[in-house]
């Protein structure tokens, strides 16, 4: 187990990395910091801040880069952090990817970059389809893994919602905006020897073992 190293998932929306980065956090006992998750509750406070960030947020575009280096040094600054965390969403864009460099430096740590890749018709079919449950967080799709019953969570019965950033409209700007940001990033750990890339076209389990494999080197 890479002990204290800073796991990176990158991937498109829609490619897995949420998924498989609660698993890992569950199997090797490292947390799982989602910037969406983070930002999401921080666009709920009735502040100026949360107000512009919920109008960021449904639009599907990017938060600026000082604010997400300020939310990522905090909170990897905390006590759960110390025997290393994983990344979900961040870095996003190459002066994120130079932050994060700076916080690895600080904190002494090494990055294992992650990539999982998807073909753009799968993303869509997973976005499009994802309602997730209002109650307990299960995430459910309509298309690849439905609900027994109709917009009501199988584990709580609480309701099943579709994210504001999830509707179409916002998907097809959030891949795009993916490929125009986070997708160089890719090439850039490449380069670096940092980089192993996964086939997230796979069923979650096979994803799963294989990422654990890079993770257990
Ligand atoms: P996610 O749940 O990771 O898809 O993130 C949802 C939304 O949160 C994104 O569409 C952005 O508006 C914002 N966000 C999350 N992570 C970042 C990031 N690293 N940089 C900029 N914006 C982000």
């Amino acid at each position: 187990m890479s002990k204290g190293k800073i796991l990176v998932m990158v991937g498109a929306p829609g490619a897995g990395k949420g998924t498989q980065a609660k698993r890992l956090e569950k199997e090797f006992g490292i947390p799982q910091i989602s910037t969406g998750d983070i930002l999401r509750a921080m666009a709920k406070e009735d502040s100026p801040l949360g107000r512009q960030l919920h109008e960021i947020q449904s639009a599907g575009k990017l938060v600026s880069d000082e604010i997400l280096f300020e939310v990522v040094r905090k909170r990897t600054a905390e006590p759960d952090c110390v025997g290393g965390y994983i990344l979900d969403g961040y870095p996003r864009t190459l002066a994120q990817a130079e932050q994060l460099d700076r916080i690895a430096e600080e904190q002494g740590r090494k990055l294992l970059v992650l990539s999982i890749e998807v073909s753009d018709e799968l993303l869509l079919q997973r976005l499009t389809g994802r309602r997730i449950c209002c109650n307990c967080g299960a995430i459910f799709n309509v298309y690849l893994s439905p609900p027994v019953a109709d917009g009501v969570c199988d584990f709580c019965g609480g309701s099943l919602v579709q994210r504001d950033d999830d509707k179409v409209e916002v998907i097809e700007r959030r891949i795009q905006e993916y490929y125009e940001n986070t997708a160089p990033l890719i090439s850039r750990y490449s380069e670096a020897g940092l980089l192993y890339r996964i086939d997230g076209s796979k069923d979650p389990a096979a994803v799963f073992e294989e990422l654990s494999k890079y993770v257990t080197a």
